[in-house]
């Protein structure tokens, strides 16, 4: 691939896209967040109230009206046949708001999700699970990380998974699984471990798909994010006793799990950075406003101290972090996934840390209230916090990038 061909640019196409999907961001859904969050505080917190689901089922309707859905699809029979790059441009419009992805059929972890059924699931199973999802009309969760090992080495995964006759048996516990407290959540693609030790590493594990409510499984509780439960999504402790399955719902077949997760986390992983530098665009855009609009010492705060540096810093390592997510974005477009693993890894470093930065200084800029309910400052630094962890922590990812880096000068296996 010559790097001399890279088109990072927007297609009349993708603009009159992008438009349309800021349009709807900013106009239709923004206006209705803060009832529907309100509303989460009424009555139980994981179910949905009427309102809440008439705010959100209201919000598609009106997506799907105007031809704004499932932009993830690569084909352009169902979906627009977007490439990765194409898509990072709505993506970033979509994460200006709490519900911005799920409006679009675009969310964490569905999006991931619906590829892995389309790329790897036979006929019964994409009808059963992916048709609905496609729709719009249930929700699902990934299920890899355990409570009892390092789950960022992936090849520590436990849960195990024995063959008895037509079925899987599962046993073992999974948290931090995420979209599973909502009532709507009704599939799970499980990680776990098929092989024995004497497997090679990488071929000791498989995916299984696991309706929500097979016999056996019990949410024992939700995990909170700095003492918020991110109800109804919720990021569930899951307990697996002799939990039943057709053997026909493992993917692609035993040991390769590992395929597939390479698979289904690189379009996640640049999605979410994506996002991110749409999120680092609203902290941006608030803090600015803030800055001119109050004054203290007789000034506006824009004036004050080092907030001059502070907002130019603010927009420069945006303007950095879209173009290496680009370029992240264009590597994956190329088809070779090895190529592209350093870029997914230095963006899924460098977007969250970035957008983090900046959101923090925005709170700052706001005062006692930015760390309050009444700006969605708050939130948004909580969930980009943890967007170091979830897909891989960044010292992995840094790893990754200096594994690469070091590879061209040694032969040695750096570890
Ligand atoms: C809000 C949230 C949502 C999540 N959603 C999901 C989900 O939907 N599904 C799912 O399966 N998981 C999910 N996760 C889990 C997430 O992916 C894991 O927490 C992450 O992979 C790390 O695994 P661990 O927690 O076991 O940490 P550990 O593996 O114990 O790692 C802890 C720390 O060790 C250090 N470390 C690890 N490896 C290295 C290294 N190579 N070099 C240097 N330091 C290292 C890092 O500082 C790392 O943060 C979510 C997590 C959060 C917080």
């Amino acid at each position: 691939m010559s790097e001399a061909a890279m088109d990072l640019g927007l297609s009349p196409r993708v603009t009159e896209l992008r438009e349309k999907v800021a349009d709807m961001v900013q106009n239709e859904v923004l206006p209705l967040e803060e009832e529907f969050l309100a509303e989460v505080a009424k009555g139980d917190r994981w179910t949905y109230t009427p309102r809440m689901s008439e705010i959100l089922e209201g919000l598609k309707a009106e997506a799907r009206k105007r031809g704004l859905w499932n932009f993830w699809l690569t084909d352009s029979e169902r979906g627009y046949g977007l490439s990765t790059v194409e898509y990072a441009y709505l993506a970033e419009e979509m994460g200006k708001a709490h519900l911005g992805a799920e409006t679009f059929n675009c969310s964490a972890p569905d999006t991931g999700n619906m590829e892995v059924f389309e790329r790897y699931a036979n006929d019964e199973l994409k009808e059963k699970w992916l048709k609905p999802l496609l729709e719009g009309e249930i929700r699902s969760a990934y299920l890899m990380t355990e409570p009892d090992v390092a789950s960022s080495d992936a090849t520590n995964i436990a849960m195990s998974c024995v063959r008895d006759g037509d079925d899987y048996v599962l046993n073992g516990e999974k948290w931090w699984s995420s979209g599973a407290g909502d009532p709507r959540c009704k599939i799970y693609i499980v990680m776990v471990k098929t092989g024995d030790d004497d497997t090679p590493r990488h071929q000791q594990h498989s995916m299984i798909v696991v309706p929500a409510d097979t016999p056996g499984i019990e949410v024992l509780r939700a995990m909170q994010v700095y003492s918020m439960d991110d109800a109804p999504h919720g990021h569930m402790h899951i307990r697996f006793k002799d939990v039943r399955v057709p053997a026909s719902n493992l993917l692609l077949g035993e040991g390769r799990g590992f395929e597939i997760s390479q698979g289904r986390l690189g379009p996640g992983r640049i999605h979410h950075c994506m996002r991110a530098i749409g999120q680092a665009e609203q902290a941006l855009k608030l803090m600015c406003k803030r800055s001119v609009q109050r004054e203290a010492f007789g000034k506006p705060l824009a004036r004050l101290g080092a907030n001059f540096d502070i907002i130019a810093e603010a927009r420069m390592e945006i303007e950095q972090a879209r173009l290496l997510c680009l370029k992240a974005a264009w590597m994956m477009d190329q088809g070779d996934p090895r190529a592209a693993a350093p870029w997914i890894s230095m963006i899924k470093v460098v977007a969250p840390n970035m957008a983090l930065k900046v959101t923090d200084e925005a709170v700052q800029m706001h005062g006692g209230a930015g760390v309050s309910q009444d700006t969605p400052l708050a939130r948004q630094w909580m969930h980009l916090r943890t967007l170091r962890l979830a897909d891989g922590p960044d010292a992995v990812h840094r790893r990754q990038v200096a594994r690469k880096e070091l590879k061209q000068y040694t032969q040695q296996n750096m570890g």
